[in-house]
């Protein structure tokens, strides 16, 4: 038995009953007392379900306002919830119920047919929660706290590098997740938080409980639209939002020349590398970005660059939060090496496997630190190539391509050589048909050392993508059929 504290949700409910919890843009909203409300109902129809303290039960939902409503609910019983990724297909999904020795699997009604097939041949029962009928004699006592030891989530990680592996996430882990993200943006009484990232992905479910750790409004919406995003920070006062490169890509060409208004504090941005220009646009358009490092192991980002450094820093992710801490393994000032992370938010570890020893992680990516402690992040140690004696970074490749004119996403990785042990090699998608070889050849010749420069361009028309849209390098070398140089 761990720390324990009055249940946040009961909390919430009790010192802010009238404030708005979550709102939607199709204007639905519920207070805390009536995410409360309905939150326990939910979790009255689980317990007459049969679900049980320490029950795997998966969830499969997109983000519906009933989503939140189910995850509280799992936290009155004591339930661990696993969050399945919407665009993964039957036999993923299969794995994954079986990987995590799941019982029961909710689904919202429009992915009730694929479950159904994920089910196949196993002992898993599909139900669907959307239209949970009122409990009138509730049945079973709720939990009246929350035990920070207690195992609150599984997720899996976006099997960018390999299969996918089940994080376990305790109540402590996202609380103090929530609780560093706090000390280092500080707090108002008006901030509204808008999540467009899925919820089954620490990105997005990470906000749902700042919300309770703050008494913080949530602006929901199923997905991302610009038009949405755009009208929700000039017309609901929405304060603060998580995006992705490829979001704030698009929502940089749909503000036009005004930016945003003072209102809108933080602009939160993860999940991967942020070509150098985007940074830059944004600044010039005041749009406040706080540049973030972090995984589904850490249950969301432990290291943030503010935008007062982001110009000094250009590129950098920042430090590690307050609460955390993080250093790169064996290397001398400066240079690049894996980065390590510890903290309180950073998961004990994935579930089937044995948990850590020790108190901090490997991450599996590569960075270095500036004089000043400055988090800059390089790759992923897998996708790393040495060629001729040389590390080459394909993130550092994929980046200077993604600039040329005409170029719509770059992917590099390292082919084979007799010569050299391993070239890098280019998979371009081009949005601009006459861009020839030539022309990408000369661009790259006049920016980047030899041994760095692509063996060899391929031409295609998309990218490899996990169901977190990452890029899959690990599949570039099957796409060789096509046309090359
Ligand atoms: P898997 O672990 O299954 O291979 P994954 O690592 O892609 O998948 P996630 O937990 O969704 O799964 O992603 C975390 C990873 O995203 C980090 O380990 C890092 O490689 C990458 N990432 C996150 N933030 C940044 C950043 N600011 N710059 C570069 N890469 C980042
Ligand atoms: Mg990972």
């Amino acid at each position: 038995m761990g720390e324990k504290i009055p249940h946040w949700l009961d909390k919430q409910a009790f010192l802010n009953p009238e404030k708005t919890a979550l709102e939607t843009p199709e204007g639905s909203a519920y207070t805390f007392m009536e995410l409360q409300e309905k939150s326990r109902q939910m979790a009255h129809y689980l317990i007459r379900m049969g679900v049980e303290e320490g029950d795997h039960i998966a969830f499969l939902s997109g983000n519906d306002i009933h989503f939140p409503v189910f995850i509280h609910a799992v936290s009155y019983i004591g339930a661990v919830v696993v969050l399945l990724n919407t665009r993964l297909e039957a036999p993923e999904i299969s794995y994954q119920l079986q990987d995590a020795d799941v019982s029961r699997l909710f689904v919202q009604s429009s992915f009730t047919d694929t479950a159904l097939r994920a089910v196949e041949n196993t002992e898993v029962e599909v139900v669907e929660f959307e239209n949970v009928p009122p409990v009138s004699s509730p049945e079973g006592a709720l939990k009246k706290e929350i035990d920070f030891d207690a195992p609150y989530t599984m997720m899996y990680t976006s099997g960018t590098t390999g299969k996918p592996k089940a994080v376990v996430h305790t109540y402590g882990n996202h609380w103090y997740s929530a609780a560093a993200s706090a000390l280092n943006l500080g707090l108002t009484p008006d901030d509204k938080w808008l999540i467009c990232l899925p919820l089954f992905h620490v990105g997005g479910f990470s906000v749902l409980i700042k919300s309770m750790v703050y008494g913080m409004s949530v602006y929901l919406m199923d997905k991302f639209d610009e038009n949405r995003f755009h009208e929700a920070v000039m017309n609901k006062r929405v304060t603060h939002a998580s995006v992705v490169t490829v979001m704030l890509q698009r929502l940089l060409k749909r503000t036009g020349s005004s930016g945003y208004p003072d209102t809108f504090r933080c602009m939160l941005l993860g999940g991967g590398p942020v070509p150098a220009v985007l940074l830059k646009d944004c600044s010039a358009k005041g749009i406040p970005v706080f540049q973030t490092y972090g995984m589904t192991e850490t249950s969301s980002q432990i290291a943030t660059l503010s935008p007062a450094s982001a110009f000094d820093k250009a590129g950098s992710a920042g430090k590690a939060l307050s609460l955390a801490d993080l250093w790169i393994d064996s290397a001398a000032p400066g240079e690049i090496g894996e980065i390590i992370v510890q903290g309180p938010m950073v998961s004990k570890g994935y579930y089937n496997r044995p948990p850590r020893q020790e108190a901090y992680i490997h991450t599996g990516d590569l960075g270095y630190q500036d004089a000043d402690g400055f988090l800059y992040v390089v790759d992923r140690v897998k996708d790393m190539i040495i060629s001729g004696g040389e590390n080459v970074y394909p993130a550092e490749i994929e980046s200077v391509l993604s600039e040329i004119p005409g170029i719509k996403e770059a992917g590099v990785t390292g082919r084979p050589d007799d010569r050299w042990g391993e070239v890098p090699v280019a998979f371009l998608v081009a949005e601009d048909q006459t861009l020839t070889d030539k022309a990408v050849h000369q661009y790259v010749e006049e920016r980047m050392a030899k041994y760095k420069r692509p063996a060899a361009i391929y031409w295609v028309r998309e990218l490899p993508r996990n169901a977190s849209n990452k890029l899959l390098r690990r599949e570039l070398l099957s796409l060789t059929g096509g046309e090359n140089s």
